[in-house]
């Protein structure tokens, strides 16, 4: 019922010529997969990597876009500049932006909502800290995150959530298969009183946090996880096609 979704956040790694060769490695492996196929590449990879993505069934996506829909924010992307490139999935929120660059609820609330607005899905990064997970706060973080990041959205489904504990990312330490399960299982039961019960049901969730070939099976075989969002694995070719061909 919900297709599953696997994307490579880059981060700021590629310089455009290595993007592209990536997605041309990537391209015939990735061919017969029965999930959605994302790359979520550097701003200024978008055009030369849109080209190399045509006529494949990989989507192109974004690290971050602005609220605004143009003027004086110098150094901003804005929702319409990635649509006439093609693009069709932005990550909003990532743990590195909230750390690094004062990303908030607040700001990722009106990330998120300019980019429905042109029509782009958002994929929106919540999770906790490895102290706020050990002090017993995941649940009260999530629930913050989560009410003030998706204020005001119609339609729930129109947006991926990515559930990354930010204690696995980046770090090797990937959540169990069943801590990830439940946790995600909490994120939607959430989602269903926040918005409605069947919207949470629609809604497809992902994990991220050093998922890999290795544990991508045993990840995906959860109920309730629909995807992932994948860093370091989504810089090699072959890896990130295990993982998209994850049930192969
Ligand atoms: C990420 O950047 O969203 C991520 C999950 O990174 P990694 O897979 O490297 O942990």
């Amino acid at each position: 019922m919900r297709k599953p979704i696997i994307a490579g956040n880059w981060k700021m790694n590629n310089t455009a010529s290595e993007g592209v060769a990536l997605v041309n490695a990537l391209k015939p492996l990735v061919a017969n997969a029965d999930c959605e196929v994302v790359v979520c590449v550097p701003a200024i990879d978008i055009p030369a990597v849109a080209e190399a993505l045509k006529g494949s069934n990989i989507a192109l996506g974004a690290q971050n876009v602005h609220f605004a829909e143009k003027g004086a924010f110098t150094g901003e992307i804005s929702a319409n500049m990635l649509k006439e490139f093609g693009v069709k999935y932005v990550i909003i929120g990532h743990s590195e932006r909230r750390q690094y660059f004062g990303e908030t609820d607040e700001t990722v609330n009106k990330r998120t909502l300019a980019a429905l607005n042109a029509g782009l899905t958002p994929i929106v990064c919540v999770g906790e800290s490895l102290e706020e997970r050990e002090t017993g706060k995941t649940e009260s973080v999530l629930d913050k995150q989560l009410t003030d990041g998706l204020k005001g959205i119609e339609n729930i489904a129109d947006i991926v959530i990515a559930y990354e504990p930010v204690w696995a990312i980046g770090t090797g330490k990937t959540a169990t298969s069943e801590q990830a399960n439940e946790t995600i299982g909490y994120i939607r039961k959430k989602i269903g009183e926040l918005f409605c019960p069947k919207c949470a049901e629609k809604l497809r969730i992902q994990y991220g946090g050093s998922m890999n070939a290795g544990n991508c099976k045993e990840l995906m075989a959860m109920p309730e996880i629909d995807g992932g969002l994948i860093g370091g694995a989504s810089l090699k070719a072959n890896d990130f096609a295990t993982i998209a061909n994850y049930n192969k």
